[in-house]
């Protein structure tokens, strides 16, 4: 079994997304998304419903706030509600950040007490796992390819495969140090930029008895965010080409070759 993980935000929570407008509070970030969130979840629901598949959402606690109903639904189908923070600030900058933030989710994290908790970004500083301690049962902050614990926590990283063994370092996220070591098969990127072929990586693990994570946005499923449809978004910003791209069918693809459960049930949290 491998687990499948959705960061449950907007495309307006990425912050490079936005070059063309800069909302000034959550209300305004509602009205900019314009349901785009409601109609990629419903669409991700439908497909994990349609081959039995279970999976972890990693919620921006805000969506809570914008549409309850949307995120009590993912709840009540089994799937595995998790904390990505309230707004997603990119990146967390220190420990009282990341503490004001779970003070803002109050009513999210008293309503679903989630076990999980993933830094935007996949860029978590060292400096923030004592709170994550205090408050979640593991982590799931880094790209590596094999769970380890670290200042008492556990952390289920985002699959890579390693050209090289190293240790875990922090933050450790998408950037050329982590590339120069090992491929990053389980980010929403790489399923972008290579599609189905990301399957042949999950089968070689497979084999070897080893479980991949792999996770995406929704706005990676569904009509693309308006700045891509605007040229000059992406002739200035190629590196995001990959994210241009439509990934429905690689997630069929992957939902209909392999067995998809949650973190805490796969890893017995
Ligand atoms: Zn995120």
């Amino acid at each position: 079994m491998h687990c499948m993980t959705i960061d449950l935000e907007s495309w307006i929570h990425s912050d490079e997304l936005l070059w063309f407008i800069s909302p000034k509070d959550g209300k305004e970030r509602k009205i900019k998304d314009n349901g785009h969130i409601l109609q990629s979840t419903k669409e991700i629901l439908h497909l994990l419903d349609l081959y039995k598949a279970k999976a972890t959402f990693f919620v921006v606690a805000e969506i809570y706030d914008w549409y309850p109903s949307l995120v009590e639904e993912i709840k009540s189908k089994g799937h595995e509600i998790a904390f990505h923070t309230y707004n997603h600030p990119l990146p967390i900058e220190d420990s009282a950040e990341l503490a004001n933030q779970i003070k803002l989710s109050r009513r999210f994290l008293s309503r679903f007490k989630p076990k999980g908790f993933r830094a935007p970004l996949l860029n978590a500083k060292r400096s923030l796992f004592p709170t994550i301690k205090d408050h979640f049962k593991y982590d799931s902050s880094l790209y590596h390819y094999r769970t380890f614990e670290i200042d008492g926590i556990k952390e289920i990283p985002v699959s890579t495969m390693p050209f090289m063994r190293r240790e875990p370092y922090f933050p450790k996220h998408l950037n050329l140090k982590l590339i120069a070591g090992e491929f990053p098969y389980g980010s929403g990127y790489c399923l972008g930029l290579l599609g189905k072929s990301i399957s042949h990586l999950i089968k070689y693990e497979e084999r070897k008895k080893r479980s991949s994570l792999i996770f995406f946005h929704p706005w990676q499923m569904h009509a693309p965010p308006p700045c891509f449809l605007e040229k000059k978004f992406l002739i200035t910003n190629p590196k995001w080409i990959p994210y241009s791209s439509n990934i429905r069918k690689t997630i069929i693809h992957l939902l209909k070759n392999f067995k998809w459960g949650t973190i805490e049930r796969l890893y017995g949290i």
